[in-house]
């Protein structure tokens, strides 16, 4: 077992999901010494696979979650002017029908929400005729009557890679494809030992303090690695969505009701598609094999097809996916009562401390990290204020109502790309989009066209600057490509994958080949690694 240890880490963070990643970003622009270990691929668990919704929560009203919904409908505008590439304003219709909540308890939902959250850019609910409006034309004409409020969309796959780079620019250690096998204070530091899944190689790596940011395995991490007994803090619900090929031309959402009191979305979805979901069900399986069930299929089809005037039929479906909450346990007798609150908690082991998170959003992950690093503070000494809230994540600055204008310049500057092209690389890169390009000035520079609009260029810029190693990572949570790839396409993209893993290329100067020539040695270093 080699022995990592000559450097003492302030934090070692388990979890390269949303949260381990923001408590890494935040932590590391503090000037801690931040390591973060992902079992698989970054943002490979839950965080991959939510509705991408950057909102309040408007549901949550009814659990009378003010707190978390105050907090979150604030978010919004943060994360949409610290991420305007990845993140962006949508309109949601919410239908309204006799039989359903009742339009005043919608009212006052939805002038709380338009007040108690600091709303500034986004525009306020208001009321649709749906007989006129064309949100109305795809529905059943039953539904002449809805209100349409404003949430923010967001990759969020995406948000988490730009938070771990961010952090790697702040000098923490990313370690992609790391498993923590075990752990254990000896006066007062931790021992952490990680099991490379590339080289299988086991190292001991030295922390002052422990995060467990492990989302659904937060327990299993505690019982595994702390060898602690069946702790039971999270409650595990899992949530599928379905992709169907784009049910209706505009550009707004649909939050729909359904007459057992829950609701989903059918959202736009990567301009060709719509995106509906999610289901709410307890789960007790196996966290390594998470897939949504004939069950759930019937379920989403059925109630998107009450609301659309054309069924939503098992045949319209291109690509589900499904990932497990972990919510904080707090009693809830049914899975979409249970509390979407985020709770840390700090505690000595053995004279060295340790922070587990429990529960938590997507839209709330900055703020968690905030409260993180109030524990951690508490723990290791201050070191710094609050940053976070007013810094660009990589690639995100510009100003809100300015991608439009990026576009266009970046279109402008590289013509041999399509409108359409340029949008999608600054909707994924912002203005890093300049690096993924490079020195290109044709299309043939861009290199092989392996499906969709992804060339050569972009994928060796995902291996160089985001640890992408397998064509699913590319494909599925670096992109979305994979919905307009073939079969054919992405085998031989894999196998593209697999030859660049094995030579451990790397473009000079970028944070991959600085680590590399630092001897990190911990990504990219395998083949065929999967998620
Ligand atoms: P994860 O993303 O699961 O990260 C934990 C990571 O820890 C995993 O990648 C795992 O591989 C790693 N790990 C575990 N054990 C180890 C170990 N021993 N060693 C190394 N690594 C380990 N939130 C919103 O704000 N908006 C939404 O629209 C929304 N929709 C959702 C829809 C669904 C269906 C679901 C399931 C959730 C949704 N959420 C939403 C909630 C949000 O997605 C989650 O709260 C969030 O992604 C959890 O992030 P995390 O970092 O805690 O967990």
């Amino acid at each position: 077992m080699a022995d990592a240890a000559r450097q003492t880490y302030d934090l070692f963070i388990i979890g390269g999901g949303i949260n381990g990643c923001g408590i890494a970003r935040d932590a590391a622009g503090r000037g801690f010494q931040v390591a973060v270990a992902e079992m698989n691929d970054l943002a490979s668990g839950t965080s991959s696979g939510s509705t991408k919704l950057v909102h309040g929560g408007l549901r949550y009203l009814e659990y009378y979650e003010f707190r978390l919904v105050r907090e979150a409908l604030k978010e919004r505008e943060v994360l949409w002017a610290i991420a305007p590439h990845i993140i962006k304003p949508m309109r949601f219709i919410l239908p309204h029908h006799k039989g359903l909540r009742p339009a005043w308890m919608l009212r006052i939902g939805l002038f709380l929400y338009d007040h108690i959250g600091g709303r500034r850019r986004l525009p306020p609910t208001r009321v649709l005729d749906l007989s006129s409006d064309e949100a109305g034309k795809p529905l059943k004409p039953v539904y002449r009557k809805a209100f349409e409020y404003s949430d923010c969309w967001a990759d969020d796959a995406r948000l988490v890679v730009l938070n771990a780079s961010d952090a790697r620019q702040k000098g923490a250690k990313i370690m992609p494809r790391t498993r923590v096998v075990s752990a254990r204070a000896e006066e007062g530091v931790w021992l952490v030992t990680t099991l490379d899944a590339a080289s299988g190689e086991e190292r001991t790596h030295r922390a002052r303090m422990l995060v467990n940011a492990g989302g659904p395995w937060v327990d299993q991490v505690i019982a595994g690695t702390l060898h602690r007994n069946d702790p039971r803090n999270v409650r595990l619900v899992k949530g599928s969505h379905i992709v169907i090929k784009r049910k209706f031309e505009h550009d707004r959402a649909y939050f729909f009701q359904n007459d057992d009191d829950r609701i989903f979305f059918a959202i736009p979805y990567d301009e060709d598609f719509t995106l509906i979901g999610t289901t709410d069900l307890d789960f007790e399986g196996d966290l390594d094999r998470i897939e949504i069930s004939e069950q759930e299929i019937g379920y989403l089809c059925e109630g998107a097809s009450n609301y659309f005037l054309s069924p939503v039929t098992r045949d319209d479906i291109v690509w589900t996916f499904s990932a497990v909450r972990p919510l904080y346990d707090d009693g809830a007798s049914k899975a979409q009562e249970a509390t979407r609150d985020y709770v840390l908690k700090r505690e000595m082991v053995d004279d060295a401390p340790m922070l587990n998170i429990f529960g938590g959003k997507i839209t709330t992950y900055r703020k968690l990290a905030e409260a993180a690093l109030v524990e951690v503070e508490k723990a290791l000494g201050r070191r710094g204020d609050s940053w976070t809230a007013d810094t660009p994540l990589p690639g995100g600055d510009f100003p809100v109502d300015a991608f439009a204008e990026i576009v266009s310049q970046f279109h402008a500057r590289h013509s041999f790309l399509d409108e359409a092209e340029a949008r999608r690389l600054i909707r994924l890169y912002g203005t890093n989009a300049e690096l993924v390009v490079g020195a290109a000035e044709t299309q043939d520079d861009m290199g092989t066209r392996f499906g969709g609009s992804l060339t050569e260029r972009e994928v060796q810029y995902l291996i160089d600057e985001e640890w992408a190693v397998t064509a699913e990572d590319v494909l599925w949570r670096r992109t979305k490509q994979g919905l307009r790839f073939s079969e054919g396409e992405r085998s031989a993209l894999d196998s593209f994958m697999r030859t660049a893993a094995r030579t451990e290329t790397g473009v000079a100067g970028t944070p991959r080949a600085e680590e590399k020539r630092a001897g990190d040695g911990g990504i990219g270093t395998g083949t065929g690694v999967g998620a």
